[in-house]
């Protein structure tokens, strides 16, 4: 019908966009056909209803934005099944009794991260953590809110100057520990790369790489990631340290 039309016309559009910029892999790796088939059936369920621009080509996935029901804005993030790192995919799988004894084929490792990304929203959304709310998740594709309004994203902290550093340190610190604490997971890849801001209020993204306290490495991973959020504040002027905020996270 015309609602497919329409989405297969866009998605054509992207192919040319990608191939433009130069970036080959990406025309391959995100417009792959079995991807192709997996957002047609996102908009055959009527859970995609359109699809829009760009909003970040990376390493291991693309976000685009779309508009689902009652025209309500999505941000949809592909994952590339031919250049993800697997080794390193597995290896965060590790210790996850959510995905034992994943192993399998490249693809079903991009498919089991992608579902760990949505379990991971999820989980830190039931514990309060501000992130964008999990729609819903298909073979390598996730589906959700989109942070930001009419097309244009939030701004990362990496790319603005926040006005109350404070305030925002604060909730951030919050996060990690009720992530800790409550939802038993460290984020992982936390640093002003990942949080973005929006109407004055930190939203945590990127939880694929998400860890459960089991697994051994989270306790590197937890360092490093105060390493990075202290690295950041201290940048903006707050009065923090890695100690303090270590304390803090761990505190009953
Ligand atoms: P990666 O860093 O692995 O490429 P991210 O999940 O960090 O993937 O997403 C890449 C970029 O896409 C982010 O820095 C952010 O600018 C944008 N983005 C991701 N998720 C959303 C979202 N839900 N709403 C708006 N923008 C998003
Ligand atoms: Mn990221």
């Amino acid at each position: 019908d015309k609602r497919m039309k329409d989405i297969e016309k866009k998605i054509d559009e992207y192919r040319m966009k990608v191939k433009d910029s130069g970036d080959l892999k990406a025309e391959s790796g995100v417009f792959d056909a079995p991807t192709l088939k997996t957002l047609y059936t996102l908009a055959s369920k009527g859970i995609i209803k359109a699809m829009g621009g760009v909003v970040s080509t990376g390493k291991e996935a693309d976000v685009f934005h779309a508009l689902g029901e009652d025209e309500r804005e999505l941000a949809i993030k592909i994952y590339r099944i031919t250049t993800s790192d697997f080794q390193k995919m597995q290896d965060y799988l590790i210790g996850d009794p959510r995905f034992e004894g994943i192993r399998g084929t490249k693809k079903d490792i991009v498919f089991a991260w992608t579902k760990k990304e949505h379990r991971n929203l999820e989980r830190a959304m039931e514990v309060g953590v501000r992130v964008p709310r999990p729609v819903t998740s298909e073979r390598n594709i996730l589906v959700m809110e989109f942070i930001g309004k009419d097309e244009v994203p939030a701004p990362r902290l990496k790319d603005v100057r926040p006005e109350d550093p404070k305030g925002i340190y604060s909730k951030v610190a919050e996060y990690m520990r009720l992530l800790y604490q409550k939802a038993r997971l460290v984020h992982g890849d936390l640093s002003e790369y990942n949080i973005l801001l929006y109407e004055g209020e930190p939203i945590i993204i990127d939880m694929g790489q998400a860890v459960m306290l089991d697994h051994p490495m989270s306790s590197e991973f937890l360092a490093r990631d105060i390493r990075n959020i202290v690295k950041y504040f201290k940048k903006m002027g707050v009065d923090c340290s890695e100690e303090r905020l270590n304390a803090y996270i761990m505190k009953k």
